[in-house]
């Protein structure tokens, strides 16, 4: 088990890389990655619990609440695989899911 680190931010921040495509917030895609079949959600980690954060697989680093984000999962293998990216680290990510 992860150990849950620190939350509480009061002031929400905005990676300046979310500029870039703002990525058609809301909408689900599909993504292919070493052939294996991603569905990709965009959110905003707003709806999440209280004091809710993920840990990053790409960069190990914490995403906070209120942060935007994406959720990603393997198509065959379903949401039980699916985990927490900073927009940028989706796009570098080319490993598997666990
Ligand atoms: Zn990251």
């Amino acid at each position: 088990m992860p150990r849950s680190n620190r939350p509480k931010r009061s002031k929400r921040e905005e990676p300046e890389e979310l500029n870039v495509a703002a990525v058609r917030f809301g909408s689900r895609r599909t993504e292919v990655k070493r052939g294996v079949v991603y569905i990709v959600q965009p959110t905003s980690g707003r709806n999440a619990e209280d004091d809710k954060s993920w840990i990053c697989p790409n960069c190990h680093l914490t995403i906070n609440q209120g942060t935007n984000h994406l959720v990603a999962w393997d198509d065959i293998r379903g949401v039980d695989t699916r985990r927490h990216f900073h927009t940028t680290c989706w796009s570098k990510f080319q490993g598997t899911l666990l």
